[in-house]
């Protein structure tokens, strides 16, 4: 079902001779096509704010919504109905998560150049921030977790979390807000500003504000948008880029496994399997340099898709040109293919992961060994998986505290200090024909 990559016996004299990136291609989604459609949803959403929001919602998620702010009512109900085990499991990650994101935490960074030369390099957390967790085809409250808990480790004043609402279903939930335990998680982390709004529309809602109505209470607008999602997502993160601040693209999943003879081709499979599971989109691609595991994991994946719920967006995932088996002649040339595509999860499957692991430049999340599978960073590694889909990873980081934090310099000098260099300053305004740029440090040495 899955395609094979042939790149054995590829010329690889010089960089320039073989283009792995472009042989392993992605998702062939259409942004061109996307941007038709999300435009004037951001048009509409930034002219007729709410009235625009409750349209969409009708058109993509099937359900009527008044008031995009969910109540505080309905957090606390969620929470409490919360199913206990899920809790559980809900606070084992949070703690994990804390621990990192305590970790990650900087320091202002006090440099004293000369007496009365001070220059502190400042981090400042983002002052507001909007936060996306999708809930399209599957409620992910993971992404609640992934979201918030670096936004309040770093010290984010004000934060809002937007996700799409949920059409009634028989188990007795009447529609019109964000799945339950999506509600509950926000609960648990004391998140109590929280719209049941999703797509492009939750972007744009974010990027612009919008006004209360008549029915329906306001969302002001944040500094910078942060969070996973579909296409449509990705795309007005992408047109709104500037307008408010975003991480990075984080996209349909991609995972990239690169393993040699000595891995498990059950696993190897299941871990295909498990991020092909998120999106018809989603890419999976296993990078070995052994015929026999490409063999026994094409035999896995006949086996083990069958017995999956979600067989069909698995099916498509797996069969679309985004997905594939790639050969390779060893696991250096691996290296090479891993590093160029550069994907959101890698995980390494090699007798020695972790020194290969060490060799990989571009990935969102690196999982070393037989017992790392990203679904363990999904949920409770303590890593996040908020990630740079698309190639991005080459050049973006996953979300993180560092994420919402900004950085100021501040120029702290007295006369001493600038008299230190003030000729110097004089000197170089006048190489750049910028006279009055030293006539301003002159003069304060004038008499
Ligand atoms: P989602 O919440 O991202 O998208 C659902 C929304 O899409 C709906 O509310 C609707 O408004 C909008 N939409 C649907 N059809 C539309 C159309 N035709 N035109 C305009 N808007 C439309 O949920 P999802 O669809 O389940 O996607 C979640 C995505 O997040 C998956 O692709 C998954 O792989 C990805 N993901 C990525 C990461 C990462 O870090 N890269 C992590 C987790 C999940």
């Amino acid at each position: 079902m899955i395609r094979r990559i042939d790149l054995r016996g590829a010329d690889r004299g010089s960089a320039s001779t073989i283009d792995y990136r472009a042989a392993v291609p992605r998702a062939e989604f259409d942004i061109e096509a996307a941007t038709h459609a999300v435009q004037p949803i951001i048009d509409a959403v930034r002219d007729r704010g709410y009235e625009a929001i409750a349209e969409f919602s009708e058109k993509f998620d099937g359900v009527r919504v008044d008031d995009i702010r969910v109540p505080a009512a309905a957090l606390t109900k969620a929470l409490d109905e919360l199913d206990p085990a899920i809790r559980a499991g809900l606070e084992e990650s949070i703690a994990r998560l804390r621990t990192t994101c305590a970790a990650e935490l900087e320091k202002d960074a006090v440099t004293d150049l000369a007496p009365g030369a001070r220059v502190t390099h400042r981090k400042v957390p983002v002052g507001r921030v909007g936060l996306y967790v999708p809930g399209g085809l599957a409620p992910l409250v993971s992404s609640v977790l992934m979201n918030v808990v670096p936004a309040q480790v770093a010290g984010v004043p004000s934060i809002a979390l937007a996700s799409p609402p949920q059409k009634a279903n028989p188990d007795g939930f009447s529609g019109g807000l964000p799945q339950p335990t999506i509600l509950a998680a926000c609960a648990l982390l004391g998140v109590d500003e929280v719209y049941a709004v999703g797509g492009a529309q939750a972007i744009a809602m974010f990027a612009y504000g919008v006004s209360a109505g008549s029915t329906s209470g306001g969302c002001e607008r944040v500094d910078m948008v942060t969070g996973p999602g579909n296409i449509y997502v990705v795309t007005a993160k992408r047109l709104l880029k500037g307008q408010v601040g975003i991480d990075s693209e984080a996209g349909p999943t991609e995972i990239a496994i690169l393993a040699d003879e000595t891995a498990e081709a059950a696993y190897v499979a299941a871990d295909l399997i498990s991020q092909a599971e998120h999106d018809p989109l989603a890419a999976s691609v296993l990078v070995t340099d052994s015929e026999t595991l490409a063999a026994d994991v094409e035999a896995e994946l006949d086996k083990q898709v069958a017995a999956t719920k979600h067989v069909e967006r698995i099916r498509t995932s797996l069969t679309g040109a985004q997905s594939g088996i790639v050969l390779v002649d060893d696991v250096d040339q691996g290296i090479e293919v891993v590093n160029a595509y550069a994907a959101e999860h890698l995980e390494i499957h090699t007798a020695d992961a972790a020194r290969v692991a060490g060799r990989i430049r571009n990935a969102g999340a690196i999982f070393v060994g037989s017992f790392a599978p990203v679904s363990l960073g999904d949920y409770c590694a303590g890593s996040n998986h908020v990630l740079p889909t698309g190639g991005c990873a080459c050049h973006s980081s996953g979300l993180s505290v560092r994420a919402f934090t900004k950085s100021i310099h501040v120029i702290d000098y007295s006369r001493e200090g600038l008299a230190a260099v003030k000729d110097h300053v004089v000197t170089l305004a006048e190489a750049e024909d910028l006279p009055g740029h030293g006539a301003a440090v002159s003069v304060r040495f004038s008499s």
